[in-house]
């Protein structure tokens, strides 16, 4: 078996520390500086998100994705309410029940769609089938933008689901773990996608985006952050050398170096779906990010596996995840979609020889 290599297409969280977010933090790494979020750095981090949105907002940054959607939604809702959100969502699926729990018991209600999207008639289905006293309040909806499944809502697709949602009383999360890279794909501004399409709160991510860590949690909403800093803080999300934490900001958000990143990384994803198609494999879903989800059956997985390369092959239906990163070139899937190719080509089987299903 070959040995790893030094970038690949598990996550783009494999990939490491963009240099400028890495600058940011040396340049920020100098003196003393106030604690927990009263020094320049985050002052100048949350005036650069509220002028790339347009808007005034409160920010909060966050250690993880996780604790940031957890956090919003247990802001956003009472423990007797639901939240409807996509079967695929990271917050069904890959939080542990870290929403739920920061809830303080509020439910889940999952809707399957299309493409990873809910649809308004899906949404107004699932709020309306119980309005009794006995089944948990409906209370917002959580869309995934870009979505689990590398698709992006439409400025109009998002339009349609905030009509929905204010008919029926519902307040709006946004899990913006990939954000950028859906603005990236629209070129729209950040304010079409968000408080204009009725955002309440935004987890927009950065750790995927070329930061070592944290994503900011973004409240258009301001009345919903009274008293966040609180909640925040006795769930362990109160940084104390906060600058850490927001410079990185500062360092993507000017010269606009996260839609940089994110353009690249999607342009990555699309130059790769080119190659694959080429070589007559089924894509599974339009690749409007940065991922593409291939089908793909055991012998070429275990090859490509074989080959040191590395990619989540947990996708139902014989179907696997390649993630691009902000660092992945053209040679990486250049070599990638040659491989791919060498393998199709050949006999070769080695299924006995490495471990399937890896998650
Ligand atoms: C990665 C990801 C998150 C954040 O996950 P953490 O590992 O907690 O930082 C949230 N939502 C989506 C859709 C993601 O892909």
């Amino acid at each position: 078996m070959q040995s790893p290599r030094e970038r690949n297409f598990i996550s783009d969280n494999n990939a490491g520390i963009c240099p400028e977010a890495l600058t940011a933090m040396e340049q920020a790494n100098q003196g003393h500086v106030a604690a927990y979020g009263t020094d320049q750095y985050t002052a100048e981090a949350c005036d650069l998100i509220r002028q790339i949105f347009e808007t005034d907002c409160e920010v909060f940054f966050i250690f993880s994705g996780t604790a940031a959607n957890s956090l919003a939604l247990a802001a956003m809702c009472q423990p007797y309410h639901s939240v409807i959100c996509h079967t695929m969502s990271h917050i069904q699926n890959d939080e542990c029940g870290g929403p739920e729990f920061f809830g303080g018991g509020f439910k889940l209600l999952t809707v399957s769609g299309p493409n990873g999207k809910i649809t308004p008639e899906a949404l107004k289905r699932t709020a309306q089938k119980r309005t009794d006293l006995h089944f948990p309040k409906v209370g917002a909806v959580s869309l995934t933008e870009a979505t689990e499944v590398g698709t992006v809502y439409s400025i109009l697709e998002l339009e349609a689901l905030r009509s929905s949602a204010s008919d029926l009383n519902l307040l709006i999360h946004m899990d913006g773990a990939r954000f950028a890279n859906a603005v990236a794909t629209l070129q729209c501004s950040p304010k079409e996608i968000s408080w204009k399409v009725g955002v309440d709160v935004l987890s927009f991510g950065g750790t995927k985006n070329g930061m070592a860590v944290g994503e900011a949690l973004i409240f258009f909403n301001k009345d919903l952050s009274r008293e966040f800093e609180y909640r925040c803080k006795q769930a362990g999300h109160l940084s104390s050398k906060m600058r850490y934490l927001s410079a990185p900001w500062v360092g993507v958000l000017k010269e606009d170096t996260w839609l940089k990143y994110a353009k690249k990384s999607n342009t990555s994803a699309g130059y790769l779906r080119d190659g694959l198609k080429s070589l007559g494999l089924k894509i599974l879903f339009p690749v409007e990010a940065n991922g593409v989800f291939l089908q793909l059956d055991e012998r070429l997985m275990a090859g490509m596996l074989y080959r040191g390369w590395k990619f989540y092959d947990f996708i139902p239906a014989g179907g696997c995840r390649l993630m691009c990163s902000w660092d992945t070139t053209r040679e990486d899937v250049d070599q990638f979609v040659s491989d791919m190719a060498d393998l199709i080509a050949s006999d070769e089987d080695r299924r006995d020889e490495v471990e399937l299903l890896q998650h």
